[in-house]
């Protein structure tokens, strides 16, 4: 039986793997600072360490000789009211530098064979996401950087570390930059949740003819992947021989105003948008919009070349399934 640790499956993406690899035979062992909130363990792994795996310690207990497959996840990380608003910069870069910096050390210390991490489109430069119908996101448009968050920043900074180590100590690394993950199971309110989620949150919530808030002008773009295909993307990254970062995302742009109208369209109900930016948005909510850069989109060219394989399920019908599970969730 092939060992493999899942360090943040207490968490969406990392829960959603430790299943996965869970059914595939792995004996899979989580390691996460919070249960899952929507899982019980025994569905998605074999054993839960709960720990702050910012501690070496920690990271020490859970990271064993033996261990076939480590797949860092674990991150201080939000959507853009958490990571674009600036308030909670030095918890991001602190405490996720120190994550990363524990566990590429352990991993060599127990000769783990190979380590997957999970980098962020948001390490991408800010001057090449400005035209929001044509932003620049191959692997080779990062350098010179300039991501727009401290989030980006400490993604490229781990990118780094993890190619070090390769470099220095032979660890055998798989790098992925993901571009917006989303799905049931993840976090849907409270603050940390990310855009797909708090719009179909937003439209589950309301009553038929009323409006829903959507951040900026809503003409920003982005692509979104669910959840399944990225897993199955990792898995193939992770079987394949390619070191470098590569893209996981989806080609499929829409505009945040286009994300909108598809979740009100799922739910069958008549809404408006209303899109709130600028004075009316900072005297609501006491800081500037955190909309990001202007465009974002993923490019899979890398991916297809190295890997053989693209993802291929169209954005609504990952929102269909979202949508579903987000209803429960709002009228439990
Ligand atoms: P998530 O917040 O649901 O999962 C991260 C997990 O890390 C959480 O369960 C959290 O409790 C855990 N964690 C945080 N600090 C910890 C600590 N000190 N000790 C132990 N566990 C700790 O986020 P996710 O969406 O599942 O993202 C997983 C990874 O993918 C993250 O590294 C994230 O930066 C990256 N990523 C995600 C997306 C996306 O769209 N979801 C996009 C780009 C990159």
């Amino acid at each position: 039986m092939k060992k493999a640790i899942v360090l943040g499956g207490g968490g969406f993406i990392g829960g959603h793997l430790g299943k996965r690899l869970k059914n595939e035979g792995y004996h899979v062992r989580i390691a996460d600072i919070k249960n899952h909130e929507f899982w019980n363990h025994h569905e998605i792994c074999h054993e839960f360490i709960k720990c702050d795996l910012t501690d070496p310690k920690a990271v020490e207990l859970v990271i064993t000789e033996g261990c076939d497959e480590v797949y860092q996840l674990a991150a201080d990380m939000g959507g853009a009211g958490y990571i674009f608003t600036g308030e909670n910069d030095a918890n991001v870069m602190h405490n996720s530098a120190l994550i990363n910096l524990n566990v590429a050390k352990e991993c060599v210390l127990k000769k783990v064979k190979k380590v997957f991490y999970s980098s962020s489109a948001c390490m991408y430069p800010e001057h090449n996401q400005l035209d929001p119908d044509n932003p620049n996101c191959s692997e080779d448009s990062a350098y010179p950087a300039n991501p727009d968050s401290e989030y980006g920043w400490e993604k490229l900074f781990s990118e780094r570390l993890f190619l070090s180590f390769n470099r220095n100590y032979k660890l055998n690394v798989r790098i992925a930059r993901f571009h917006n993950i989303f799905g049931p199971q993840g976090t849907w309110t409270g603050g940390k949740e990310k855009a797909p989620a708090a719009m179909m949150r937003k439209v589950a919530e309301s009553s038929e003819g009323s409006e829903i808030e959507v951040w900026g002008d809503g003409l920003q773009t982005r692509s979104f992947l669910y959840v399944e295909e990225c897993v199955e993307a990792v898995l193939r990254l992770m079987k394949s021989e390619f070191k470098e970062p590569v893209n996981i995302g989806s080609e499929e742009m829409v505009t945040i105003n286009q994300l909108a109208k598809y979740a009100i369209s799922i739910s069958g109900k008549d809404l408006n948008i209303k899109n709130i930016q600028g004075e009316e948005f900072k005297t609501k909510y006491g800081f500037s919009c955190p909309t990001g850069v202007r465009g974002r989109n993923s490019d899979n060219k890398l991916y297809r070349e190295k890997i053989g394989w693209e993802v291929s399920e169209p954005l609504l019908e990952g929102m269909k399934k979202t949508y579903s599970w987000i209803a429960d969730q709002v009228n439990k």
